[in-house]
């Protein structure tokens, strides 16, 4: 058996590592790379394998870095399964088909302004190529076991986001483990990532190889930032990723007030794209923290604002007021809007709640810009800004490491680090020789390793 390293090495994003035995070929996971262009730009290139040769895909989970590039294979004419768990297929929907849209929207900026070097850009997939490639989708449950030729698998929760797997493949009398992005043992929502079997080899994420969380209580400095909004009678803006991070908000801010640790002032969401993850969210109750009536709370104590009136509607409320609404790092969405309005204006307060890649508006409100350009107006930031720690889906290097103690791995488990950049997957790799029997190195893109 042999697998190659596609994507997802040397980098965070463009997961893809192909598995070929003698008598049958699969990929684990289809992702976009995302971020630079020269990275970007991978996604252009063909694709290595003839897509009539090969026989499946499985996806560990739902993110685009996972599954974003299932679209384009079906595009370039795959039409084999693509297996993974129930609830990673429906939000794959919403996520693909959400991806399709934008990729439409960019190539018609481009084409409008003249921007780049095609007379007429097309997107990499659009919309409807994304819908129809979610007829590929085969959903299985945790553990179910499936045989593709002369390869076996089951996927093993691993916490992160709903769907979450790592991957345990059989095949020639070898067993690999695929960890998928591993999530947190304290997570607000999700649960732990449950410990690995025995393994020959296993394809590590590395996302915080060398980072440490903080061990500030995520709910209480939410709550704190919440006080002080309340006592200013402003707006609170939360930009936030539509999948597990506006379910968390949602979550420590209805518990918050229901607990009377903060007072008592509404709470819209304003993300259709975020409005059907929680829905999917409450369906899959054994895989979070929350109990049926937490989850109740959650979508009911919240007003989800699903069309654009509903949406302006929101300049017209009462404050002090709470608004979750996407993108995370406000690159695009409806916070835009928001921001228009009211960053000018000093009761607002800005909340972000994840890391902010450089270049993004969020980096650049974090460094205290006094201007921001929106919608080619500069539109002055006189609002507080402020970030919250603790709400990351992955493991830092400490819990991995643990993670990988508490597992069945033997001590000749060879450890292959990916997703994870430059300084994450050295600062693991020293890590784990200095603290764990197993041999370890760092997956090449491109490399081929023979099992
Ligand atoms: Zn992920």
């Amino acid at each position: 058996m042999k697998v190659t390293f596609l994507g997802g090495a040397e980098t965070v994003t463009g997961s893809k590592f192909l598995v070929e035995t003698d008598h049958s070929r699969i990929l684990i996971d289809c992702g976009l790379f995302q971020g630079y262009k020269w990275l970007r730009e991978r996604n252009w290139q063909p694709f290595p394998v003839d897509v009539d040769k090969l026989d499946a895909v499985i996806l560990t989970h739902a993110h685009l870095d996972h599954s974003g590039y299932i679209p384009v294979l079906y595009k370039r004419g795959f039409r084999g399964p693509v297996y993974t768990h129930h609830a990673t297929r429906k939000l794959c929907q919403i996520l693909l088909t959400d991806s399709g849209h934008i990729q439409e929207e960019d190539a018609r900026y481009y084409s409008k302004h003249k921007l780049g070097k095609h007379a007429h850009p097309e997107p990499l997939y659009d919309r409807r190529t994304a819908e129809n490639s979610m007829e590929l989708f085969h959903a299985i449950d945790f553990d179910e076991p499936v045989e593709i030729g002369d390869i076996r698998f089951y996927l093993q929760p691993a916490g992160h986001i709903l769907g979450a797997s790592s991957i345990i493949l059989e095949a020639e009398n070898k067993r690999i483990g695929f960890s998928g992005d591993v999530g947190r043992f304290d997570d607000v929502l999700m649960n732990a990532p449950r410990p690995l079997p025995e393994l020959d080899h296993l394809l590590m994420e590395s996302t915080y190889g060398n980072r440490q969380h903080d061990t500030i209580d995520p709910a209480k400095q939410l709550a704190d930032v919440v006080c002080k909004v309340a006592k200013n009678g402003g707006a609170l803006l939360i930009p936030a990723f539509s999948v597990g991070r506006a379910q968390a908000l949602q979550h420590l801010l209805v518990k918050a007030m229901a607990e009377g640790r903060v007072p008592k002032m509404p709470i819209y969401l304003d993300s259709p794209m975020a409005i059907k993850v929680s829905d999917v969210f409450c369906e899959f109750s054994d895989q979070h923290r929350l109990n049926a009536e937490q989850c109740d709370r959650m979508c009911n104590e919240v007003t989800y604002t699903r069309t654009v009136e509903e949406s302006k509607a929101l300049a017209g409320q009462t404050y002090p007021h709470i608004i979750i609404a996407g993108s995370g790092m406000a690159t695009g969405g409806r916070i835009l809007h928001h921001f228009k309005r009211l960053l000018g204006n000093s009761k607002t307060t800005v909340l972000f709640t994840g890391y902010q890649a450089g270049g993004t508006r969020g980096a650049k409100m974090l460094e205290g810009v006094n201007a921001i350009k929106i919608h080619g107006d500069w539109i002055p930031v006189r609002a507080k800004i402020e970030t919250l720690s603790g709400l990351s889906g992955h493991s830092d290097y400490l819990k991995l490491s643990q993670w990988l103690k508490d597992s069945d791995l033997k001590t000749s488990t060879q450890i292959h680090l990916v997703h994870g950049d430059a300084e994450a997957l050295e600062g693991f790799r020293v890590h784990l020789q200095e603290n764990t029997p197993f041999p370890v190195n760092v997956a090449e893109y491109g490399s081929i390793l023979q099992v």
